[in-house]
This record gives structure tokens, C-alpha cells and sequence, in this order.
């Protein structure tokens, strides 16, 4: 087969590999649509670096399964399906407990295994989820990685329900999925970006209002009626976001870090304790925010944007227009359909 591989000189490049076989409880996935993620372009930065391996990224995967192992039983040849990256061991304290994106004897498709720039790919039979018929595998791909991740900050820690003021901090791609999930929720929604065009894009994503950081504090009082934001998730990650998202919680308020951000930010154990708030990481998913997530875009209640679809082979033109910024919404290899 033909993949994707990241090199250790930066470069990105069509390669042919063997095509990987499945093992007893894996399936082999014909990959029809692979999702660009911020996320490989510091894939890149680590492989060129040196801090990893040459790699075949790709973790927002969708595509037919076309193999299985002898003993799958979850999953049948010709299934649509859209695969979650994590590979959980399926043992360890975490997988029985459910919290699989907490488990660390696993591995990761498209970081430390083959990912889905590629004809093919092998996943773990618990790891992949049937689409119905006549769903398009382009819009189906996010879902993977950054439907999954709104739905998890917004629901499943954010705890988000009617009546909730949810700000939403950064309304990129991962972002306005957030606003359509709190909207879902029915909560009342303020998007903070420092970007017009992405404030423009929030509003049409169905947020109540949108506005830069210098107005988050006013706005949120006044739609919260004094009493400060319920959720607040913070998409950007750096001490300014942070700081301004701790400042707009109310009481009882959660504060969802989802981007890594490495820049001190001073907190107080008063900060937590008054009003009885919480800081709930947001790491990784689980198969669980995985179904449901696709279970709000079957029912046409999430739309993933993607702007963009394109051949395999032009990966690394893509991933410039990516960093360049001129890729709004998301980006979809489609690799050939033999
Ligand atoms: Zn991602
Ligand atoms: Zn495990």
C-alpha cells in the first residue's frame, strides 16, 4: 500500500509500505477519509527534531472494513466505520474501569502506530463504530479526534445543561463543534476569540454571542445575570485565555483546559475553593464521547466543517496550508479508491 510518512528531515512523503495484516480481534480498514489535525503539524516538529520516530500520522480516521481477524465478532467486512484513534490495551485497571483514554499500556494510531494517511490501517475491533449507509466518511473523519474532543469538554466533563452559560475560549475548528454541542445542550453560549472572521463563524455555529477577550468579563455578567459562567473551555491554552477563563466562572462553575499550554499562571486554592469550582482536564476521549458524538452528527445536530478535500498525495501542500493559516474549518485526505 501507499502511505504518508512524517521523515526525520522534515520532509513528508508518499512511501510504499506492506500493507498491515490483521491480528486475531483486529480489523483492516480501507481508509476513505483522514482528517488533518493541528496536532500533525507537531507531529512533524517532533519528528524533525529528532523527539520521535519517522511516523505515518493521521489519528481522524474513517473508512470499509475489508479484513478481519478470526476471532472479531464486533465488527463485520464491508462496515463503514470511523475509528478511534487511542488503542487501549483493553486490560489494565483504567480500560476495565472504562476510562480508556486514561490507559497507558496502549498505543495511539497515526503517533506511535501506522495512522490514517494511508490505503490502509489496522485498528482493534473495540475501536471502531458502524456508520449508517448513506453517511459521507469526509465529515465522518473529525469526528475522531475533534468532534470527540468538544463533546467530552462540553458534556461529558463540562457537565453542560439547559439554562448553563458555556464560554467557549478559541473558536476555531475544535471550537465551533463546542458551540454546536452546547447549543444541543441547550445552554446559552459566548464564544471569545480575538479573530473577527472567528467570531463571525461562532455566531453561525449558533452561539448567542461572540466577542474578543476585552469584553468576555462584560458580556458574560450580563448573560449570566451576575452569576458568571457555568462552563468555561479553554481551547487556546495560554496564560491569558487561562486567566480569563478562571476570572468568568461562577459559582459551581467547571473550567475545561483542552489545549497543552506550558506558561505559568498563578492559582490560588481560593480561586477553587470559593464558590466551590473546578479544573477538569481534558484528555484524550473514550469510545463512549466517540458514539455519542457520532450520534449528534447522524442525527444532523453537529456539522463538521470540513472546507477542503484532497488527494492523498498532496499531504504535504495541505499541511503547509494549514500552518500558513488558510485553512478554515478542517482539511480531508482522501486517499484513492481501489
Ligand atoms: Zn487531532
Ligand atoms: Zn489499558
Amino acid at each position: 500500500m501507499r502511505a504518508v510518512r512524517f521523515e526525520s528531515d522534515g520532509s513528508v512523503k508518499v512511501v510504499p509500505m506492506p500493507t498491515p495484516g490483521p491480528g486475531p480481534e483486529d480489523v483492516l480498514v480501507q481508509v476513505l477519509a483522514a482528517g488533518v489535525c493541528r496536532t500533525d503539524l507537531h507531529l512533524l516538529d517532533d519528528v524533525r527534531a529528532g523527539r520521535r520516530e519517522p511516523l505515518v500520522p493521521g489519528h481522524e480516521i474513517a473508512g470499509r472494513i475489508v479484513k478481519v481477524g478470526a476471532d472479531v465478532y464486533m465488527a463485520n467486512p464491508k462496515d463503514v466505520v470511523v475509528v478511534h484513534f487511542e488503542q487501549p490495551c483493553g486490560e489494565c485497571r483504567r480500560c476495565r474501569q472504562k476510562k480508556t483514554n486514561l490507559c497507558q499500556r496502549g498505543s495511539s494510531l497515526g503517533f506511535n502506530e501506522p495512522g490514517g494517511y494511508a490505503e490502509y490501517v489496522r485498528a482493534r475491533q473495540t475501536t471502531v463504530l458502524a456508520l449508517p449507509p448513506d453517511f459521507d466518511p469526509a465529515l465522518a473523519a473529525p469526528l475522531g479526534c475533534s468532534g470527540a474532543t468538544a463533546f467530552r469538554a462540553v458534556v461529558t466533563l463540562g457537565q453542560a445543561e439547559r439554562e448553563d452559560l458555556v464560554v467557549v475560549v478559541g473558536t476555531g475548528g475544535v471550537g465551533l463543534s463546542a458551540i454546536q454541542i452546547a447549543r444541543v445542550q441547550e445552554a446559552r453560549v459566548l464564544g471569545v476569540d480575538t479573530r473577527e472572521e472567528a467570531r463571525r463563524a461562532a455566531v453561525e455555529a449558533g452561539a448567542d454571542a461572540a466577542v474578543p477577550p476585552t469584553e468576555a468579563a462584560r458580556t458574560a455578567e450580563a448573560m449570566s445575570g451576575g452569576a458568571g459562567a457555568d462552563v468555561v473551555v479553554d481551547f487556546v491554552g495560554t496564560a491569558a485565555t487561562f486567566t480569563l477563563a478562571k476570572s468568568l466562572l461562577g459559582y459551581g462553575g467547571r473550567l475545561v483546559p483542552v489545549a497543552v499550554g506550558e506558561e505559568p499562571i498563578p492559582v490560588t486554592s481560593g480561586d477553587l475553593v470559593e464558590g466551590g469550582k473546578a479544573y477538569l482536564g481534558a484528555y484524550s476521549t473514550t469510545m463512549a464521547d466517540l458514539a455519542r458524538t457520532v450520534a449528534l452528527a447522524e442525527s444532523g445536530r453537529l456539522k463538521p466543517v470540513v472546507s477542503k478535500r484532497a488527494p492523498l498525495s498532496d499531504a504535504a501542500r495541505v499541511l503547509d496550508d494549514l500552518a500558513g493559516g488558510r485553512i478554515v474549518g478542517r482539511a480531508v485526505l482522501e486517499p484513492p479508491r481501489t
